[in-house]
């Protein structure tokens, strides 16, 4: 039985920790999470990593590698599908098998399927079997999948009254609005709050006094109903996500423009990018940016282009 489990706080950390943590801690483990995101991190990760995998994936090594010696095993979800006729994007299916490969000298890597393709008997077998990895008792890994369960649902709802993910789970109430200019920022939630990578996007822009919402903020139905003006629906989840809360802004006009973030090397982003400019030209013009993050990304270009782009909507505005 492992006794501390090790959480990355890298990828789909943003989405799920509240309900991967209570679950784990209702099983009867010590969960302990990687530090922030720092330049050793991203460098260990990248020296690992082939050169054409995106850097959130890198990050991600990186973070492991933060874990090797505080953590009995490390939790690397394969995340298969989050909803029935869709999937995540290949790399969450291969993730187990990329991080078994990064360095030979990890702890285990424990490794629950998550598919909700699959029957809801076989989805709720998958979760019993990853459960007596640390108990024999059913019922206390049906309980600890509850409150998981539970957490989750408290944590989005915190997520749709305006927080970060990290002040949701920090408890934190939400910080007034009332700035003089409104953004959407859409992207992977890896990319947009992790404060390293994304170069503190959200930070910034709150102190150039600009109120940001982003995809997470939104509810569900909301995004899932945008999406599904698209003529084809898009096999990847989250980048359905990305484009519901991007059709909402444009088609309710409730922001003065919006930044799409993205990672270099990330085949559904560069699809997505597309999608998203042509949207926009076609709603008549609102302002979209497109921000390419990689490992090279220079905090003083990236804070050039976006307060370039701020101030265009001030001008606008006037
Ligand atoms: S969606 Fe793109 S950025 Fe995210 S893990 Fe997949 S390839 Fe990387």
């Amino acid at each position: 039985m492992c006794a501390t489990v090790g959480v990355p706080q890298a990828l789909l950390y943003y989405k799920y920790y509240p309900l991967w943590s209570t679950f784990l801690e209702g099983l009867g483990a010590e969960v302990v999470v990687s530090g922030a995101t720092t330049k050793k991190m991203i460098n260990t990760g990248t020296s690992l990593g082939e050169n054409e995998l995106c850097l959130p994936v890198k990050v991600f090594f990186g973070h492991l590698v933060d874990l090797k010696d505080k953590a009995d095993a490390l939790f690397v979800p394969r995340v298969v599908s989050v909803e029935k006729r869709a999937y995540t994007c290949p790399k969450f299916l291969g993730l187990p098998d990329l991080a078994r490969s990064v360095d030979g000298s990890l702890p285990e890597i424990l490794d629950p399927v998550f598919n909700s393709r699959l029957s809801r008997r076989k989805y709720y077998e998958a979760i019993l079997d990853f459960g007596t990895t640390f108990t024999r008792n059913k019922l206390r890994i049906i309980r600890a999948w509850g409150a998981g369960l539970a957490a989750q649902k408290t944590y989005e709802g915190r997520l749709e009254t305006g927080l970060t993910p990290m002040e949701a789970m920090a408890g934190e109430a939400a910080a007034p609005s009332g700035g003089s200019l409104r953004i959407g920022i859409a992207g992977h939630p890896y990319n947009i709050y992790d404060p390293y990578t994304s170069l503190n996007l959200i930070k910034k822009l709150h102190q150039w006094d600009v109120d940001v919402v982003t995809t997470e903020m939104l509810p569900a139905k909301v995004l899932h109903k945008e999406a599904g003006r698209l003529p084809k629906r898009l096999f990847w989840s989250y980048e359905q996500e990305v484009v519901g809360s991007v059709f909402h802004w444009l088609n309710s006009k409730s922001v003065d423009g919006i930044i799409y973030v993205l990672s270099f090397a990330c085949g559904p982003d560069s699809l997505v990018q597309t999608l998203l400019e042509s949207e926009a030209r076609r709603k008549g013009g609102m302002p979209l940016m497109s921000l390419v993050v990689d490992e090279h990304s220079g905090e003083a270009g990236m804070i050039t282009r976006v307060e370039a782009f701020v101030d265009m909507l001030r001008w606008r505005r006037q």
